[in-house]
């Protein structure tokens, strides 16, 4: 992959394109975040930021669109009964693949990942799912915090971001996707 400052150019024009504005400057926000933590924990800066930028591209997508796509990719139907949460990152790195021509496994991967986290997870699925949580445009209750702990020690900062998700998840009695669960089993529980 060659990223030159004409391929980022055109990437963020896509992604602007494909969004609100408050989203882009989300995405931004992530991009900042992930390319900080890739510094930090010594990851490729330059996957960390095409994922980055791409983690939320499908997420205005309509639900008929993406059920569509679990019928065409032959996803298991129990997919349909999820929602935007769970489709955006999982079936949005299909999107992100044929329509923005981003073919590197590792990048689709953590953009599969940001959303639910994963009992298997790269140094770079890691960076995404953290930096999604703890942008700079982000207020969620104990940001501060989830900052603080992502600058010392990556995996506690996965850790504190499931917990606290799964919390809400519950207070608010929405659905947990399963896979959500296996994270917290490894990275909360830390069962082996
Ligand atoms: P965003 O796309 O930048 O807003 O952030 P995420 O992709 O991380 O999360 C999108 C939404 O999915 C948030 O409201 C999360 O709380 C929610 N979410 C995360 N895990 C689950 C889950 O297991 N089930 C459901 N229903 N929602 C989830
Ligand atoms: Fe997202
Ligand atoms: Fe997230
Ligand atoms: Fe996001």
């Amino acid at each position: 992959m060659h990223y030159s400052e004409e391929t980022r150019a055109t990437l963020l024009e896509k992604i602007q394109a494909a969004m609100s504005e408050k989203r882009f400057q989300h995405v931004l926000g992530v991009e900042k975040a992930a390319l900080f933590l890739a510094e930090t924990y010594g990851a490729s800066k330059e996957k960390a930021s095409v994922a980055a930028l791409t983690h939320d591209y499908a997420k205005e997508r309509s639900d008929e669109e993406f059920k569509q796509i679990i019928r065409d990719y032959g996803y298991d139907s129990d997919l349909l009964h999820w929602n935007n949460a769970i489709w955006h990152g999982l079936l949005g790195a299909e999107l992100v693949k044929q329509e923005l021509g981003i073919t590197d496994e590792s990048i689709l991967q953590a953009i599969r990942l940001h959303t639910t986290g994963a009992a298997q997870m790269t140094l770079l699925d890691k960076i995404i799912y953290v930096a999604d949580y703890i942008e700079p445009g982000r207020d969620i209750p104990g940001v501060e915090k989830a900052r603080a702990i992502a600058r010392e020690d990556l995996d506690e900062a996965v850790a504190y971001e499931t917990k606290h998700t799964l919390a809400h998840l519950i207070d608010i009695e929405a659905p947990v996707y399963p896979k959500t669960i296996e994270t917290y089993n490894r990275w909360v529980a830390k069962k082996e």
